[in-house]
């Protein structure tokens, strides 16, 4: 099987991924994958639903096997449907993968080629939007504050290390404290020379 192209949206929870994702996922060639919004389509009266429930009300990410099984049965899905081609489309990567061992399993299918870090050094900052995201959008994990703090916890104990795994390739940075349209400017000036 041919491996996907992908670029990697990359940094702590708040930072602005889904925002961009979507943004940049609207243009042709693009396909944005957010692993957050494949959980939450699945029904949370089944098994599979109430499982991931267990771990994302607690801010704890869903175990790797049940994360890559979910994200891959998406992508077929999505072929399947025509919405993402694998052969024209770049996957934007949001939120997947989250540790070493979901990179490790995702090298198997995906081809990375770029790294685009979203940098925002002040919690405090994170930590507000997610509560406002809590508000607009009926996110439960968002809405305790204990649930957020160990959410970034987890970014910057699990997921952080990754910019070292993908050291070897282009790693893009981009100033997430801007304003979305300044964010969205910076990383097309990056892609555009990918
Ligand atoms: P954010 O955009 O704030 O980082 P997401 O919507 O991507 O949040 O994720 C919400 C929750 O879904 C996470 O806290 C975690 O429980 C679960 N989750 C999302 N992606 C993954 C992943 N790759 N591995 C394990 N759990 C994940």
């Amino acid at each position: 099987m041919k491996k996907y192209k992908a670029y990697i949206l990359f940094g702590a929870p708040g930072c602005g991924k889904g925002t961009q994702g979507r943004a940049l996922g609207a243009l042709p060639g693009f396909f944005h994958c957010a692993c957050g919004d494949v959980f939450r389509a699945v029904p949370p009266t089944t098994s599979f639903g109430k499982r991931i429930a267990e771990y994302s009300s607690r801010g704890e990410l869903v175990p790797d096997e049940i994360t890559i099984q979910l994200w891959q049965n998406y992508l077929h899905n999505c072929t399947q449907t025509r919405s993402f081609s694998p052969k024209a489309d770049r996957l934007l990567l949001d939120g997947i993968p989250r540790n070493i061992s979901q990179a490790r399993l995702l090298d198997q299918h995906v081809q990375v080629e770029a790294v685009v870090n979203f940098q925002c050094s002040n919690r405090f900052e994170l930590v507000d939007r997610l509560h406002r995201r809590a508000v607009r959008e009926h996110r439960l994990d968002d809405a305790k504050e204990e649930v957020i703090l160990h959410r970034l916890d987890v970014f910057e104990n699990a997921t952080l290390a990754l910019l070292s795994y993908y050291r070897p390739l282009p790693i893009c940075a981009v100033n997430a404290q801007q304003s979305p349209t300044k964010v969205l400017f910076d990383i097309l000036s990056h892609i555009q020379h990918l």
